[in-house]
């Protein structure tokens, strides 16, 4: 699933292409992937100008010219691609906006990412926790003294970090040298301060390198990102640790793979 550096890679590539940029039509809507349902795309988005594109946790947030803002959300297989209104339509593309030259194509095989309206709606934030790259030490302390959870669960809640998900937890857990299952509440001032130093880490050296792509991640030229071949933890179960040579384990946290070095994350 697309997570923060993934969706920030994208981002980056279509927002100086498509600000200032008027939407002219729409085409093959897929209705079941809009929200809310009913909502007439067809009334709310051809004539009107591309103010700004930004990321807020793994949304893609447009603002328009007349205020108005939607945001897609990629979910686990969803695709964003920029491409000439000459290529060929590939299977599963729900939503093509098309603006002069380009045109912004939305595919999603398993469609659990979407289209959300939300209009002049400014709650759609209120379910968001912070973002991670302008987290504090102290505010982490707060947010994690909250919970009794295993850290890991816990870095995976969007409700306490925003963007984060899977693959850089355990990234970030290994970063920090804290074993995935400690309880959040639990961890030591220390501790804290190395995660959110590790989160950072993770996260910035993970969008230098334009994501992570394990199955379905493309950016929006439809290329893979390349960071996965730096994991330290994530999809290696059973190879040996970059720092100790221990072998990687996996172990199944909130229903959720969790991948982590025995001897380097000690409980
Ligand atoms: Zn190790």
């Amino acid at each position: 699933m697309p997570e923060l550096p993934e969706v920030e890679t994208i981002v980056r590539m279509i927002s100086p292409r498509l600000t200032g940029r008027k939407i002219d039509h729409i085409r093959l809507v897929r209705l079941d992937i809009v929200r809310p349902a009913r909502t007439d795309l067809a009334k709310c988005l051809p004539g009107r100008g591309i103010g700004r594109i930004y990321r807020r946790a793994k949304r893609i947030v447009f603002e328009l010219d007349d205020g108005n803002r939607f945001y897609i959300h990629l979910g686990m297989t969803g695709r964003l691609t920029l491409e000439s209104p000459k290529s060929a339509i590939k299977a599963h593309t729900h939503l093509v906006l098309e603006m002069g030259q380009e045109e912004l194509r939305f595919v999603d095989p398993r469609r659990f990412g979407g289209f959300f309206w939300l209009g002049s709606d400014d709650s759609w934030e209120n379910d968001l926790g912070p973002e991670p790259l302008e987290l504090s030490s102290e505010q982490l302390v707060v947010l994690l003294s909250q919970t009794k959870r295993a850290i890991k669960t816990a870095l995976l809640d969007q409700k306490i970090i925003a963007g984060v998900g899977n693959i850089y937890a355990d990234e970030a857990l290994f970063a920090a040298k804290i074993h995935p299952r400690m309880a959040a509440n639990r961890l030591t001032k220390e501790q804290i301060v190395r995660l959110n130093r590790g989160i950072k880490q993770v996260l910035t050296r993970a969008l230098k390198h334009r994501g992570s792509t394990l199955r379905d991640y493309r950016d929006a030229n439809g290329d893979s990102g390349n960071f996965q071949k730096l994991h330290r933890v994530y999809d290696r179960t059973g190879q040996p640790c970059w720092n100790c040579k221990t072998k990687i384990m996996r172990i199944v946290l909130g229903q959720r793979s969790t991948h982590f070095c025995p001897r380097c994350q000690m409980r």
